[in-house]
């Protein structure tokens, strides 16, 4: 058989990968998170950029939908959710705070996680020495041994009042470490640890899910709620059937070249592929720099007209190369691949890595194109 290799083009494209952001589903998801959890609030997580998706848009979209409460990770995250959201959330910086953030932190009215003793006592300090001071959240770590305070401080900050009113702690929280596995005994542990901590201070709101721990069930709930994952539609347990959240992001990225690749021929740097017959490769312009994982390489897959292609040699910076033979529409230059959507889990799967992680890298390079909520929801 022979092949051609002249390609037909399409009038007009962009050489450049699009995330495509539904802000709307971004909405419909809180919704849905918020429906489930009742009368607790929800802080959303937003960190990372809103795990790569764009924070100040990601807030603006969750404001509007009603949400008063973020969790980003720095204090220049907040910041900018400040700048987008107005003075009207409270913004929440996970990392907590460190003195050359406290210009930051105050001029933006940001309230800090307190995860240590050395925090409270720096921030109880700057708390004494303003007028108006935030609020703050006390964090504990009931057994993930990453941030917080561990019991025997708390008992510590329990007994010192005026420390704890220079804090002027408006929540308490912690953090589960297992929570994707609802059989998982670690749960119940941390569940059992949190509230005994808890007591130890004075009577304050608690938090302690974030998307997994809300499918634990109300007793994990308590005042407020911390979910990230669910709110962009990623998998956060592995029951993803009982999962409300619809995904969000899509990677949609422009095929450069098509070329007919003769059977025997190598693929990619480092030859890693050899083709096993004549082939239709698409080159499509997206790579590692926008977040399609090098581990992908021979053994991912991407979306083409609905159907599933497979990505063939290694996957570059800035491109990927698919099989196309099997096509049924047309392969021309221009045309779009999808490397994201409803499929993150199954790409995380592929990747040997996160949905979370997947998801954060993609916003990095690409052009972001948001659909923005309709002023007025007709649903
Ligand atoms: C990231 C984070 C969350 C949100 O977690 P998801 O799994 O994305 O829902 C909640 N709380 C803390 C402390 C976090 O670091």
């Amino acid at each position: 058989m022979a092949h051609d290799n002249s390609q037909s083009y399409q009038p007009s494209y962009s050489t450049r990968p699009t995330l495509r952001v539904d802000l709307p589903q971004i909405r419909i998801n809180y919704e849905a998170l918020k429906l489930k959890v009742g009368v607790a609030k929800i802080g959303a997580s937003i960190k990372a950029d809103a795990y790569g998706l764009g924070a100040v848009p990601v807030a603006k979209t969750l404001y509007g939908a009603g949400c008063r409460i973020f969790f980003v990770a720095t204090a220049g995250e907040g910041k900018m959710v400040r700048d987008g959201v107005g003075p009207n959330a409270a913004i929440y910086v996970l990392n907590g705070p460190a003195p050359r953030d406290k210009g930051v932190l105050l001029g933006a009215k940001l309230k800090p996680v307190i995860n240590s003793l050395e925090q409270a006592r720096y921030w109880a300090d700057v708390s004494r020495s303003i007028n108006e001071p935030p609020y703050t959240a006390i964090h504990i770590d009931t057994g993930m041994n990453r941030l917080g305070l561990s019991f025997d401080d708390v008992v510590e900050l329990g007994r010192d009042k005026s420390m704890w009113s220079a804090l002027n702690p408006e929540w308490v929280m912690s953090h589960l470490a297992c929570a994707s596995d609802a059989e998982n005994p670690m749960n119940k542990t941390q569940l059992a640890r949190f509230r005994k901590a808890a007591a130890q201070l004075p009577l304050t709101p608690l938090s302690l899910a974030n998307t997994a721990g809300i499918y634990l069930g109300k007793p994990y709930h308590f005042q407020m709620v911390r979910p990230g994952i669910g709110l962009y539609g990623g998998v956060a347990t592995n029951k993803p059937e009982q999962e409300i959240g619809r995904p969000v992001a899509t990677l949609m990225a422009p095929i450069l070249q098509v070329k007919w690749v003769k059977a025997g021929e190598a693929i990619g740097y480092n030859g890693t592929y050899i083709a096993p017959r004549d082939m239709r490769v698409a080159i499509v312009g997206a790579g590692y720099a926008d977040g399609v994982p090098v581990s992908m390489s021979n053994k991912g897959t991407a979306i083409l007209h609905d159907e599933e292609v497979k990505i063939v040699g290694r996957v570059s910076m800035d491109l990927t190369m698919i099989d196309a033979t099997d096509a049924n529409l047309s392969v021309e230059v221009g045309g779009v691949v999808i490397f994201r959507g409803d499929h993150l889990e199954t790409e995380a799967r592929e990747a040997g890595t996160l949905n979370y992680e997947l998801l954060v890298r993609l916003g990095q390079r690409c052009r972001r194109d948001y659909w923005k909520p309709k002023k007025k929801e007709s649903e």
